[in-house]
């Protein structure tokens, strides 16, 4: 192709906004559009998304970028990456949705889950599929669906279900229904070491194989887009979850390599190979990538409670004003004071999965400051990360250095503390967007813009380096403070 034909448009799909941004092959981000996408709450524990919304707005982003390059003739492929789990449901005739989407916080299957785990089936879905039992996986809420909603079931074969990128590439092709494999890993109906849907999983969940769309490999040509979009067809060629994505985009390309992202949550990968991980420490096995209908896999470990922590901080108890003032008052004291927070607020994640934990925060006394309590919710990320550390250290991926990105690495105290409670360097790319960066070298190896994930790794630019630089026994006494803390949490939950 010609040398001018060298830009990647990334859609970058999340749960609280939607984005597209523009990129050259060599790294350099040309632009970025962006819109908040809106949440719906229609009873506790419900959250709903509008997927036409979705569509919309992703269109008018991807509009803007196209403009930006100077038309859909001066851009080489497209790359998708996507909050992960959240399930749409659509007619195959219009792609206009039929019903709401649920999102991946969703807890309303909490009460089929547990009905599934009593009954015995917890090991058997782990060991097919890598997860858990968890309302969090796309699967259950699949089933509610459609036993709930009836004009799913009125929609006989031309329903069409499928995660948030299958949807978009539904309506950015004008027809395709296809899934790549790291998302189709976190719907709970794919074995993860097998081809294709699981009969086993689908039965199950109670979910026909026929509204399901077909499993493809994250790079290569997934589809054209209508030229009617854009003014001329643009091939689709990369598409991953956005935690795979970050994962590969932070150039976690060997195994033993971690990525971890603080945003509302956070979500720590390692990269094992080409070896599908078997956790007896529960975490998640996911696929990481699949290219060549080769799959390489990582072992996850979701944390759901990160930055949300300082907005509560922040919003429900008036702490500070912002999110980053949070630094300067962790700054403003010698230490914790004795206070540690255990961030239960929705339940624990990784390694604990107790939905019914709640937050706890110990230790309190008349010399604890606002300034404590604010030092305790940073070092939480941490004491989280640690535990998690641990974890994955058992079930043999030992960290040798932790990548971090998302929204809340930017404090610089946090990614200091991170270095030195987990006695590993850390690292911090200039540019944090690493799930754009991932979506973009999929995108530039599946259009032939680089020959291998090494080669696009370049995209990843500067990193700035945290060396652990603590007191060792400073960090044993934080680390059997927090686990007392968590401990009490864990057994009154
Ligand atoms: P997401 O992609 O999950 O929507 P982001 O990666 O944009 O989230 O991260 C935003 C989160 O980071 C917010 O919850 C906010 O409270 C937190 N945050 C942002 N800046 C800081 C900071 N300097 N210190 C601590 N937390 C921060």
């Amino acid at each position: 192709m010609p040398k001018s034909v060298d830009k990647i448009l990334v859609i970058d799909e999340g749960t609280t906004s939607t984005r597209a941004m523009l990129f050259s092959a060599d790294g350099v981000r040309l632009g970025q559009a962006q819109a908040p996408i809106s949440q719906h709450y229609p009873a506790p524990g419900l959250v709903e998304h509008d997927a036409a919304e979705i569509w919309a707005l992703t269109l008018k982003c991807a509009r803007e970028m196209v403009e930006r390059a100077g038309g859909a003739a001066a851009i080489a492929c497209i790359g998708i990456t996507n909050q992960r789990e959240t399930v749409v449901f659509w007619d195959r005739r219009t792609g206009e949705p039929l019903a709401p989407a649920i999102v991946w916080q969703d807890r309303r299957t909490a009460g089929r889950c547990a009905e599934l785990k009593e009954r015995g089936e917890e090991p058997g879905v782990q060991a097919r599929t890598g997860l858990l039992l968890d309302p969090y996986f796309s699967a259950s809420k699949i089933g509610w669906a459609l036993e709930h909603w009836p004009q799913l079931r009125e929609a006989g074969d031309n329903l069409a279900v499928g995660t948030v990128e299958s949807y978009l590439v539904f309506r950015l092709t004008g027809g395709a229904h296809v899934s790549d494999a790291t998302n189709a890993s976190r719907t709970a109906l794919m074995a993860i070491g097998a081809s294709g849907w699981d009969d086993g999983l689908l039965d199950l969940f109670g979910v026909p194989r026929t509204i399901l769309p077909e499993i493809v490999d994250c790079a290569g040509p997934i589809g054209m887009t209508d030229p009617g979009l854009f003014g001329a067809a643009i091939p689709i060629t990369g598409m991953a979850g956005d935690q795979q994505a970050a994962t590969i985009g932070q150039a976690c390309l060997e195994p033993g390599q971690t990525k971890a992202t603080f945003g509302t949550g956070a979500f720590v990968l390692t990269n094992t190979g080409r070896r599908l991980p078997q956790s007896r420490n529960r975490l998640l096995s996911t696929i990481c990538w699949q290219l060549s209908g080769e799959r390489h896999y990582a072992l996850e470990g979701s944390v759901f409670v990160a930055g949300s922590l300082i907005q509560w901080l922040r919003d429900e108890l008036g702490l500070m004003a912002t999110a980053p003032e949070s630094e300067a008052l962790a700054r403003s004291v010698a230490d914790n004071g004795g206070v540690y927070l255990v961030p239960a607020l929705t339940g624990l994640g990784a390694p604990w999965w107790k939905p019914t934990a709640r937050a706890a925060i110990t230790g309190l006394s008349f010399s604890t400051g606002r300034a404590h309590i604010v030092r305790a919710a940073l070092e939480a990320m941490a004491h989280q990360t640690s535990d998690l550390k641990s974890a994955f250290a058992a079930d043999g991926a030992d960290w040798q250095t932790l990548r971090i990105d998302g929204g809340m690495v930017g404090n610089d105290w946090m990614a200091q503390d991170l270095a030195d409670m987990l006695a590993i360097p850390v690292e911090r790319p200039a540019f944090v967007e690493t799930t754009a960066v991932g979506a973009a070298m999929l995108a530039g190896v599946g259009s032939g813009l680089f020959d291998s994930l090494k080669a696009a790794a370049a995209l990843r630019g500067a990193v700035t380096l945290f060396e652990p630089d603590i007191d060792a026994a400073v960090r044993q006494t934080r680390l059997a403070g927090w686990s007392h803390a968590v401990r009490s949490v864990v057994e009154s939950a």
